[in-house]
């Protein structure tokens, strides 16, 4: 039976996480689950969870357990030949439901990849995020701006600042972050799951070593 990859990325908000889970998902043909994104698309949509998750994003703080656990789990079902999460776990309550119901299925996390990016190096990156109103592309005032200043190269629609990567609210996700998501890089590394990387590095060289790591497990895996 081929092996299945089972993959978590961790780190705090900013660490590139959606730039490698792109690349990832390619790499290894596996299905891409944001968490972020599903609750943003909830949002715009208008449904009863984005009515719930708005404020409390906005406000850069966590999505409830109670609500999270159970729209993850349900959109992971159909991920049975593999994944990659982003935005989840978040914390030891959600990590431990995604074990268990992994668990039921007889199924196991292959690893959580960290990519690790100091406090200042992200407050630096996220207040100078911009993304296209439209389709979410992403941009940078400093590091990667786009043609034409405040519109999208690809699509030609306005770029905004995110509500939650403003100044005041990156300060407060941070918070959360080392509250709440940061005991999950003990609790991964107690159980041989936890893979670091240097966020710091460019976004090549990051996905080059995950790369390399991630093909090294499934050949562990299939020997
Ligand atoms: P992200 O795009 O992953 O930074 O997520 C944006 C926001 O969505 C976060 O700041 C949280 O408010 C919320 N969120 C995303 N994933 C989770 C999660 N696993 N648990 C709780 N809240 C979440």
């Amino acid at each position: 039976m081929p092996s299945e990859l089972n993959l978590i990325l961790l780190g705090p908000p900013g660490a590139g996480k959606g730039t490698q889970a792109e690349r990832l998902t390619q790499d290894f043909d596996l299905p891409y689950l944001s968490t972020g994104n599903m609750l943003r698309a909830a949002v715009s949509e208008g449904t009863d969870l984005g009515k719930q998750a708005e404020p409390i994003m906005n406000e850069g703080g966590l999505v409830p357990d109670e609500i999270i656990i159970g729209v993850t789990l349900e959109a992971l079902g159909e991920a049975d030949d593999g994944f990659l999460l982003d935005g989840f776990p978040r914390t030891v309550g959600q990590a431990e439901a995604l074990t268990k119901a992994l668990e039921e299925r007889e199924r196991k996390l292959t690893a959580a990849l960290l990519i690790d990016v100091p406090d200042d190096e992200i407050v630096r990156r996220l207040t100078g995020r911009r993304t296209c109103a439209k389709n979410g592309h992403v941009y940078h005032v400093e590091f990667d701006p786009p043609k034409h200043e405040g519109v999208c190269d690809q699509d030609g629609s306005k770029l905004v600042q995110r509500d939650d990567d403003k100044p005041e609210t990156v300060e407060k996700r941070l918070v959360a972050y080392h509250d709440k998501t940061a005991p999950l890089v003990g609790w991964f590394e107690d159980r041989g799951l936890l893979r670091r990387f240097d966020g710091t590095r460019s976004p090549t060289e990051v996905h080059d070593h995950i790369r390399a790591t991630v093909a090294t497990l499934r050949l562990e895996d299939e020997l």
